[in-house]
């Protein structure tokens, strides 16, 4: 990417409000920047779990192979049976399942066979168990059923040659037993992304040590870090780095040298924004957005060198918002993830008043509950603020209130989002 592409390409927008940025506009402008990893490696089945496939796993084999029975019965021809009568049949055999019967079935034949077994040569059609009767020792009664009935085609599943999964696929557990369905023993994925984060600020301080005055433990780059591991990036924790011009210069190097992607939290608003904003100015291209949503409101996005970048606010929860409703679907495109839901919403009815301004999108924390008519109820966690760390704790999901909206009543219906589904979409 030639330098400034990224600033001037979206600065050029006719709308473009950097002090009062959409949610889904700022998801546009940084899905239009994303450059994904291009190297792979090749990993064994179970290793693929959660990685994104660099190549289509293509199918070696039909599954399944042949024309197997759904039912434990009888293997008949289909032509041999008259629909609205019962057919009398020789039994000249039994096929279990990885035994089958290795002679050749003729009119007027059929042969015992359980569910899984292949249908053997001249067969195409299985009667069920309860719909026949023996008469004697190799003699049985079945009813009528139409020709291919009770089974299995040979490739129904995946045929052979054909794509069973895509490039840019997410490997999760279905497919990690359809690889296995089909012999192969390791599959080709993307390197997993790098990624470097860093806290800012004088007043951070990292557990273990003893709290001084006006100081804070560190807690962002602990849920940065389980955001991340949850996504399966390789992570690069570069500690809390000090409010100087000089500190926050040689972190940012030091970061995009060694990572895909490089997050910060804090030290994107107004105030401080000024002294990383020419830092960061003469080591790559970055943007500095008032986002209108709450939390959330500071974000910067750009390259530090051949890095992505990604500042997040300062307040814990904001950290967490913005990561969920920007970084994470960029990360997904950086690891070369190709589809994907957008994250699903469902209504439930509001059991409180909440506050909202009309204006702007806010992710108010919400608690589910399932009332006695299976209808989801929601209410908000308690004080909003958005240093209240605890109410991500407490949350299933985020109360999403579109821009427009103004305060909701109890009763109400409103949309929330499942924060354990956000990750899994
Ligand atoms: P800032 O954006 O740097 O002005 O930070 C906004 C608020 O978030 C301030 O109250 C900071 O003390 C707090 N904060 C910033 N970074 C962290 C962190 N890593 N852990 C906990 N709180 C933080
Ligand atoms: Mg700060």
């Amino acid at each position: 990417m030639t330098k400034n592409i990224i600033l001037r390409t979206i600065t050029q927008e006719s709308d473009y409000d950097p002090n009062s940025m959409p949610v889904e506009k700022a998801r546009t402008y940084i899905g239009g920047f994303l450059e994904p990893v291009s190297s792979s490696e090749c990993v064994s089945i179970r290793d693929a779990l959660g990685r994104v496939l660099s190549e289509d796993v293509i199918s070696p084999v039909n599954v399944p192979q042949h024309d197997n029975s759904a039912m434990d019965g009888y293997a008949v021809k289909g032509a041999d049976l008259t629909e609205g009568k019962k057919t009398d049949l020789n039994v000249i055999g039994t096929a279990f399942a990885g035994q089958p019967f290795d002679g050749i079935m003729r009119n007027g034949e059929s042969v015992r066979i359980m569910t899984g077994a292949v249908v053997p040569d001249g067969a195409d059609t299985v009667i069920m168990q309860e719909r026949t009767e023996k008469k004697t020792e190799n003699v049985v009664s079945v009813d009528f059923f139409p020709a291919g009935a009770n089974t299995r085609k040979a490739g129904e599943d995946l045929k052979l040659g054909s794509a069973a999964l895509q490039t840019g696929h997410k490997v999760r557990p279905a497919d990690l037993g359809l690889i296995a369905s089909l012999g192969i023993s390791e599959v080709k994925v993307y390197r997993k992304l790098r990624v470097a984060f860093f806290s800012t600020g004088d007043e951070l301080v990292g557990v273990g040590t003893a709290l001084g005055d006006g100081q804070i433990y560190d807690s962002n780059r602990y849920t940065i870090f389980g955001m991340l591991t949850e996504l399966g990036c390789e992570i690069i924790d570069m500690g809390v780095i000090k409010d100087t011009p000089d500190a926050v210069e040689n972190a940012f190097i030091e970061s995009a040298n060694i990572s895909d992607v490089v997050i910060t939290s804090g030290g994107v608003s107004v105030g401080e924004a000024d002294f990383v904003k020419p830092i960061l100015n003469k080591l790559g291209e970055v943007l500095f957005w008032k986002i209108a949503m709450k939390p959330g409101r500071p974000l910067a996005f750009g390259k530090v060198g051949r890095s992505h970048f990604f500042g997040l606010p300062g307040n814990p929860v904001a950290v967490m918002v913005t990561f969920y409703q920007f970084v994470q679907s960029a990360l997904k495109t950086l690891q070369g993830q190709v589809t994907r839901l957008p994250s699903p919403t469902f209504k439930a009815r509001c059991t409180e008043p909440l506050k909202k301004a009309p204006g702007r999108t806010e992710f108010q924390r919400g608690i589910l509950s399932r009332a006695a008519d299976n209808e989801w109820t929601v209410k908000p966690t308690g004080d909003q603020g958005s240093g209240i760390l605890s109410s991500m704790s407490q949350a299933h999901c985020f109360i999403v209130l579109p821009t427009d909206i103004g305060k909701v009543k109890a009763g109400e219906f409103v949309d929330v989002q499942l924060i354990r589904g956000l990750v899994d979409s």
